[in-house]
């Protein structure tokens, strides 16, 4: 079983953010910024072109909601949202996920 559908099952222990049916969100292990939170379907798919549209559609209606919370809880002044596909576009860990990346202000190294 993948990293990811252990931790979904409690095997493998996580900073649960949001869970509902379709949905779990988690702190990363290696944050690039305060808050960095992965957000992914309970349904096992290696990347975005395995997923169904019946399960991206379920899914997805959670990521504007946990982006808000982190926005509203973090007081953040960005949101970074970052999803990679396959070895060469960096992805590791192959079960779907989402990357929401707070950013701040006080943070940014300019334009
Ligand atoms: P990818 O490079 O596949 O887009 O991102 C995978 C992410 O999963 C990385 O940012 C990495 O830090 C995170 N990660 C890998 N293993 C674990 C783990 O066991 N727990 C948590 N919370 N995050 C993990
Ligand atoms: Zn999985």
């Amino acid at each position: 079983m993948c990293i990811f559908c252990q931790i979904i099952n409690g095997e493998i222990p996580s900073k649960k953010i949001y869970e509902d049916e379709y949905t779990y969100a988690f702190l990363d292990i290696e944050p690039v910024s305060l808050g960095h939170t992965l957000i992914i379907p309970k349904v096992h798919a290696e990347t975005i072109y395995d997923l169904s549209a019946e399960d991206m559609k379920n899914f997805s209606q959670s990521i504007p909601k946990v982006a808000k919370h982190l926005k509203e809880t973090l007081n953040c002044d960005g949101l970074n949202i970052l999803q990679n596909n396959g070895e060469y576009a960096l992805q590791s860990v192959f079960h779907v996920h989402f990357h929401l990346i707070p950013r701040y202000s006080e943070q940014f190294d300019g334009f």
